[in-house]
């Protein structure tokens, strides 16, 4: 299996190659060349390492079996996640689904590829014969930073540096980052918003002078944002893993068709989703929720792509997003693979700050995309609501999803899964809210209330947080985000 550009701007790479890269220089994302079709129903009853490996396997090319197997089963180990099976699919009633992806070290979903990608890393360096120190830089809106530094942290010929919004990330997800050990991570709060820092670091990878300049000092810059590849595959596993689950419980028969239901940011897990469908899994439609940050719905029902409009923080910082990364690959796939149009569009919002895309597109995108949006009461009134319900307490990233499948035609016959990004407990006050509960105190005593509310035991991510130490202080503008990197190299 090779890789290509979305943008037609690159010679073919294999999968090694297309990791280490992370994104085409000049822009452009890496996409299979051709999506592996498996059959699913043969993994019926599997474990979740099992089924990880054989979803990988038609990505992994160049890769042998005993590779593919160490990278799986060092990264989905009971150390790392808190449940034998890595993620849960859990039924709330009314033929809805909650699939927990939140069981990791750092209490989101992006563990589950971070945990695995840093594997893959070390194997990639080698086929690629790279012998340079691997500098992972890193623009976060508070999730990705923490989890990409607990996978990275301590790996040989590996450093990460992470950019974060200064004041916009959770007074939790700050310390998640800022006590992180390790002998090669870097943190800093950059001022600005996320879409500051994640165009930041596109700039830094886009930078010529600075990559001769690292080149001169041995190191080479990647990325673990969802625009590499590695980081978006092996969430397509998950698709797989709780869809068998379905069947395995017997709710539906192999071949029934469902939907999933994902509160979106960068549009990576959504993405994995559709790459679930394309590669023959029976899903009937992906519905994208967004928060206020309604930029997707807007496009979904438009075709006008328009990041030219207010930034709002709301109580789902990782999906207060305007420039939704992976929708290119989207659009690559929903233009027939038309590399062209891709960069006609992409080279269009980079001037303009929009973009159109044509009827055909448009019309291949219904049908398969059902996009809604949820506003700040909406979500809270979820959280209350389905704990009413069915006693289940979930964050405010799957408050929105959970609201905004509620909100599609839903037709109760067909089963709907929806994903859950966060543990109540990494944004504890506003969910307590939701349930009703008024507390005066900080985001600590928060935990304590929504571990005496139902929620379960504290996750071990936010459990005794305060207590560490702050080894990361720094506050940058974004200006200066290129020589900071300089001083790292
Ligand atoms: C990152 C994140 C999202 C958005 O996921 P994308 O793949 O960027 O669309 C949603 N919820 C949580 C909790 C996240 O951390």
């Amino acid at each position: 299996m090779r890789y290509i550009s979305t943008r037609g701007n690159s010679e073919p790479m294999s999968f090694a190659g297309a990791v280490m890269e992370g994104m085409v220089s000049s822009g452009g994302l890496f996409v299979p060349e051709k999506v592996p079709q498996v059959d699913f129903s043969k993994l019926a009853g599997r474990s979740y390492r099992e089924i990880a490996i054989a979803v990988l396997t038609p990505f992994m090319g160049g890769f042998d079996g005993g590779e593919i197997a160490a990278c799986v089963n060092e990264a989905y180990t009971p150390e790392s996640f808190d449940i034998p099976e890595a993620v849960k699919t859990v039924p709330i009633g009314g033929n809805r689904y909650i699939l927990e992806l939140w069981h990791g070290p750092t209490a989101a979903f992006k563990d589950v590829a971070l945990q695995i990608m840093p594997r893959f890393m070390r194997f990639s360096k080698v086929k690629c014969k790279d012998d340079s120190r691997t500098l992972i830089l890193v623009a976060t809106s508070g999730d990705t930073g923490k989890a990409a530094l607990e996978g990275f942290k301590n790996r040989e010929g590996i450093s990460i540096a992470v950019f974060y919004p200064h004041g916009g990330v959770s007074e939790i997800q700050r310390l998640q980052m800022a006590t992180t050990d390790g002998n090669n991570t870097h943190v800093f709060a950059a001022r600005g918003n996320f879409d500051d820092c994640q165009s930041g670091v596109k700039a830094l990878f886009g930078n010529s002078g600075l990559r001769d300049k690292a080149a001169l000092c041995g190191v080479k810059f990647s990325s673990a944002n969802s625009i590499n590849w590695g980081r978006l595959c092996p969430q397509i596993v998950y698709y797989v893993k709780s869809y068998l689950d379905l069947v395995s419980t017997n709710v539906i028969s192999y071949g029934d068709k469902i939907d999933f239901c994902v509160p979106t940011g960068n549009f990576g897990n959504i993405l994995a989703g559709y790459y679930a469908k394309e590669m023959g899994l029976p899903i009937r439609r992906l519905i994208c929720a967004s928060n206020k940050n309604n930029v997707l719905t807007d496009f979904f029902k438009s075709g006008k792509y328009n990041k030219n409009r207010k930034f709002h923080k709301t109580m789902s910082p990782s999906m207060d997003i305007l420039i939704s990364s992976n929708l290119e690959r989207f659009l690559f796939e929903m233009s027939g693979r038309d590399a062209g149009k891709v960069t006609k569009w992409y080279e269009s919002l980079a001037k303009d700050g929009n973009f159109s895309v044509d009827k055909e597109v448009m019309e291949k995108t219904s049908g398969l995309i059902e996009a809604r949006w949820v506003d700040e009461e909406e979500s809270l009134k979820t959280i209350g609501r389905v704990y009413h319900e069915s006693k289940y307490v979930m964050d405010t990233h799957t408050a929105v999803a959970a609201s905004a499948a509620g909100g599609v035609n839903r037709d109760n016959d067909v089963p709907v899964i929806i994903a859950s990004t966060a543990s109540p407990y990494k944004f504890a006050p506003d969910v307590l809210t939701g349930l009703g509960i008024k507390l005066g105190g900080d985001e600590f005593e928060s935990i304590k209330a929504l571990s005496s509310s139902g929620a379960g035991s504290i996750h071990r991510a936010v459990d005794g947080l305060t207590e560490k130490k702050v080894l990361h202080d720094k506050v940058i503008d974004i200006g200066e985000m290129r020589e900071t990197v300089e001083q790292l190299l």
